[in-house]
């Protein structure tokens, strides 16, 4: 999303409004910090497949609420989760799918998770991809760290 006034790329959201047929926006660019307001319309409804088969709405609210409590007393700021969900987001609606696998989220989720922060990480891994014991979860971590060397 371009600022229109320098037309630098990044920008912090200050405050995110649902206004019934759209999200309203309201940025700061983070070159000139002029405040300025941004405004998306859903033309299709996009659908989240999970695992097991079900499928429900993409509801940012609910993914942001999940990234928060993955990252919960961590030293991550809003801002930033609120950048992941909003990447997310951006792919979610300019994908042209309607229907994208819960894995798809979840994995974009991790990569930028890997990046932050290794707790959040292996918080959010441990439930997003449903690690069903300690094996799981100590393999998890064991190729954090081969990564990380
Ligand atoms: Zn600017």
């Amino acid at each position: 999303m371009k600022c229109p006034y320098c037309g630098h790329t990044r920008s912090r959201v200050l405050d995110t409004r649902d206004s019934g047929d759209g999200i309203r926006r309201r940025r700061l660019c983070l070159n000139c910090q002029k405040r300025f307001t941004t405004y998306e319309q859903v033309s299709v409804a996009v659908h989240v497949i999970k695992s097991d088969g079900r499928r429900e709405a993409f509801d940012r609210t609910k993914l942001l609420n999940g990234i928060r409590m993955a990252c919960a007393k961590r030293p991550i700021a809003m801002s930033e989760l609120e950048g992941i969900v909003e990447q997310i987001e951006e792919y979610v609606y300019s994908s042209g799918q309607a229907e994208i696998p819960s894995k798809v989220i979840g994995n974009m989720v991790l990569d930028r998770l890997q990046e932050i922060d290794p707790v959040a990480y292996i918080r959010f891994a441990t439930v997003y991809l449903e690690l069903p014991d300690l094996d799981a979860v100590q393999a998890v971590i064991e190729n954090l760290v081969t990564r990380s060397k």
